[in-house]
């Protein structure tokens, strides 16, 4: 930051709303043209644009002359259409105040992460952030219709509309989700909203010895009417207890019959105790649950969902104490590792099944989005990036090029 002024940036958004004292210095725009100027600003000075939500990403070091433009103030639910089913807001706003926002007027979002309580929605459509319903409802990259944003030159730009069918021209909404703030800045989306449904029901079932959970996993991967969530958390690995969870919603009568046979299903596999919970409680639990396994060691893999039950038995053969959350039904896993032997055993596992490369957070943290992208992805994103952003400005140390 040494030869860096921010002078020229406090003429535009105020000195207020620049944190100077921090390294790289703050900026908090709190409207679309004064993102579009400082973008400019920074283009024409040579300063590279650090984008940031709330930072639960954990970034690798930061270029030398370079800013954060924080979304913190760009935080307002802006509209909630009854009539269209949409909701407006802007990117900065915190996932669970919009998902609670809109529950109040009667919408449900499916966007339940686990980093909720602090992540911004902005951030969640550029990491192309899972909920927890996923298997219900899909990525929240689904559900996102429209996108305004600044494109590395400082344009205002919006992608599709108010309408899901808004098919005609270049998708760039679709084009910008998972990203990780590469090719624009985001400022505002659009997102497609559905009715809370009639009834939300989630049976949580324990193993006590973990591997029985396996057989919950065969029986419930393929998943049945209604299930939106299909979760096992093992925090001591999958040789101790583990806990199972499934989560129903819709037309009470027909949630009533779904909850029944998961009931069931987990009773067959073996559960010691199986019971319904509330949701919110449920939330809270596992959220505490799943944040303390997040770390550098935390491993992510994907594999098809029919593969999830040959996954983890790998997994427990390699080791019965490694932590490890399984959604089945969409064949995504994580577990806490650091040894070499079992992520190589684990990837192995992975490729001969059709999944992906594991992907550990302490690769991200230090190789940016080149430990996250295959080979072929990353030179995709490498000549797009030469094409759109060819002064490098948007979240340079996310890519070395
Ligand atoms: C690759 C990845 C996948 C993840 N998947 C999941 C998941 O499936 N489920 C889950 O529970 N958690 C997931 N997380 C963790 C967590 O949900 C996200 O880190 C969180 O949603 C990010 O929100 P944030 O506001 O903290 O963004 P930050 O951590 O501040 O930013 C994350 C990335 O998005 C960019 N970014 C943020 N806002 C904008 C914007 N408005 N415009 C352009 N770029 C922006 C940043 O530059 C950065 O690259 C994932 C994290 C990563 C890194």
């Amino acid at each position: 930051m040494s030869d860096l002024s921010l002078a020229a940036f406090e003429s535009i958004i105020g000195s207020e709303n620049v944190v100077g004292a921090a390294d790289p210095p703050i900026l908090i725009p709190s409207n679309e043209n004064h993102l579009s100027e400082i973008i400019r600003k920074a283009g024409s000075d040579g300063v590279k644009v650090i984008v940031e939500g709330r930072g639960t990403f954990p970034a690798p070091e930061p270029p030398g002359k370079s800013v954060v433009v924080s979304t913190t103030s760009l935080s307002s639910v802006k509209e909630i259409n009854s009539g269209d089913f949409i909701i407006i807001t802007q990117t900065g706003a915190v996932v669970d105040d919009v998902v609670r926002e809109a529950e109040r007027k009667g919408f449900l979002v499916p966007l339940d992460i686990t980093s909720g309580d602090v992540a911004t929605v902005g951030g969640a459509f550029m990491t192309g952030a899972f909920g927890l319903s996923a298997v219900g409802y899909g990525a929240f990259r689904e559900s996102v219709i429209g996108v305004r944003c600044v494109s590395p030159n400082g344009d205002i730009l919006t992608g599709g509309g108010r309408t899901a069918k808004n098919v005609t021209g270049y998708d760039i909404t679709r084009f910008l989700a998972g990203t990780m703030g590469l090719f624009a800045i985001a400022f505002e989306l659009t997102i497609k909203v559905q009715p809370v449904p009639e009834s939300r029901v989630i049976v949580t079932a324990r193993f006590p010895a973990g591997m029985k959970s396996v057989n919950a996993v065969k029986k419930l991967a393929a998943g049945m009417k209604n299930m939106t969530m299909f979760e096992v958390v093992a925090p001591e690995g999958l040789g101790g207890i583990v806990t199972a969870a499934v989560g129903i919603e819709g037309m009470e009568k027909i949630v009533r019959r779904s909850a029944d046979i998961a009931r069931d299903r987990l009773g067959e596999a073996g559960a010691d105790e199986i019971h319904d919970e509330k949701r919110e409680t449920f939330m809270i639990k596992r959220r505490d649950a799943v944040k303390n396994m997040v770390g550098k060691d935390f491993l992510t893999i994907s594999v098809p969902p029919s593969s999830s039950a040959v996954l983890m038995e790998k997994m427990h053969a390699c080791s019965e104490t490694m932590p490890v959350i399984v959604h089945p039904a969409i064949g995504r896993f994580h577990c806490v590792c650091k040894d070499d032997k079992v992520i190589r055993a684990l990837r192995e596992t992975s490729l001969s099944v059709g999944g992906k490369h594991p992907v550990l957070w302490d690769t991200i943290m230090q190789e940016g989005i080149s430990g996250l992208f295959t080979g072929a992805e990353l030179e995709i994103a490498l000549s797009l990036k030469r094409e759109l952003d060819p002064q490098n400005i948007l979240n340079p140390h996310l890519l070395k090029i």
